[in-house]
């Protein structure tokens, strides 16, 4: 298909008035030109975003409207694979620091994402947000600090998620635990060495077993398809204005980074299926009641299962410090900012003697 061949090559979109390359500006429906500043419209589709029939994707054969090609290089230290301007040669894995050569870029296929949260906050206050975050580190290295900010490496990423949706229909096997109140003779010796007896009140449980079943509809399981990524930081990112998620269009790629998935489609659903475990769990303990409850088993089947592959923006830096990998990640929606936490030994230790210095003055003052 011909349409696909652009696909591959439109890292990059063209100028209507001169020519140039556009670049997505955030905050904005428009592509803006860097040479002569013209604006140039996006007009994304307006059509609902459909969830899409989990078992029917799978089973079906995948045609090329399902895809999405895009010119990315696979880093060969983490395995990111994301998508990279074919004019620079070379550049560093956002997610690592490894050098990528733009040469070796292949046309990457992936499901077509459905939907995107474009990004909306611009690199400049991605950074004054950083600088705020990273200033109120009192224990980070200032070297690091200094060389963080000046290295300006936030580059925007757009982090590839799936959501699931799942109807449940769970039978369990569990007991209801009832307390009841029994009294206890003990002896202790009282303040004057003589031995009393006396009683107290115990706490017992008497088991009943219990059966049931549960009906439960889960919806937008999100989850993150990065494997790149300190997935508790980017879990920390959260939450995102989901209901503001715009039909997908590839203009709101342009300058910046695409990563494809690591975690596939049915991987994916794999994680989603754990995370709705844990909360049927806790669903089934409610629904058991009584004061206590043992879950002995629970069966689950899953129905009508959805899935949407969705895009969401993140101005990314990775810092490599003596030998250890920082990420530093900033919410384009939010500007909520997450990442590693670096300690300074040296500052700690100066901290620690500082305060036991005090201690030691205070002492002599009140010993005075
Ligand atoms: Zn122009
Ligand atoms: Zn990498």
């Amino acid at each position: 298909m011909a349409q696909d061949q652009d696909i591959a090559n439109t890292a990059t979109f063209a100028c209507k008035s001169c020519g140039a390359s556009l670049k997505y500006k955030p905050g904005t429906a428009h592509l803006v030109c860097e040479y002569c500043g013209a604006m140039n419209d996006i007009n994304p589709p307006s059509t609902p975003i459909e969830e899409q029939d989990y078992e029917t994707f799978l089973s079906k054969a995948v045609t090329e409207t399902d895809q999405l090609t895009i010119a990315a290089v696979k880093c060969q230290n983490c395995g990111a694979t994301s998508s990279i301007d074919p004019k620079i040669a070379s550049s560093l894995c956002p997610y690592c620091t490894s050098p990528l050569i733009s040469a070796n870029a292949v046309d990457e296929k992936m499901i077509r994402p459905k939907s995107l949260l474009p990004f909306l906050i611009d690199a400049e206050k991605a950074k004054s947000e950083f600088q705020k975050w990273i200033d109120k580190l009192w224990f980070a290295p200032s070297a690091l600090k200094k060389a963080v900010i000046q290295a300006d490496r936030f580059k925007g990423v757009y982090i590839p998620f799936w959501t699931y949706d799942s109807q449940t229909l769970s039978q369990y096997v569990g007991e209801q635990g009832v307390y009841y109140y029994t009294e206890e003779q003990y002896t202790e010796t009282d303040s004057k060495g003589n031995t009393v007896n006396r009683t107290r009140q115990v706490r017992n449980t008497r088991w009943y077993p219990v059966t049931g079943q549960l009906d439960f509809f889960f919806d937008d399981i999100l989850i993150c398809a990065s494997k790149s990524l300190p997935v508790n930081y980017v879990n920390k990112l959260a939450p995102w204005d989901l209901k503001n998620l715009i039909s997908f269009d590839e203009k709101f790629l342009s300058g910046f980074i695409c990563e494809k998935y690591q975690i596939g489609l049915k991987e994916g659903f794999d994680l989603a299926k754990a995370e709705m475990t844990k909360a049927l769990e806790s669903k089934v303990r409610q629904q058991i009641g009584g004061d206590d409850q043992r879950v002995i088993s629970v069966n689950t089947s899953y129905s009508s299962v959805t899935f949407k592959h969705l895009l969401l923006p993140v101005y990314l830096s990775a810092y490599s410090f003596k030998g250890k990998i920082f990420h530093f990640l900033v919410n384009a929606r939010t500007g909520e900012v997450q990442g590693e936490r670096p300690w300074s030994s040296a500052k700690i230790a100066l901290t620690v003697i500082g305060g036991l210095l005090l201690l030691f003055i205070l002492y002599l003052l009140f010993k005075k």
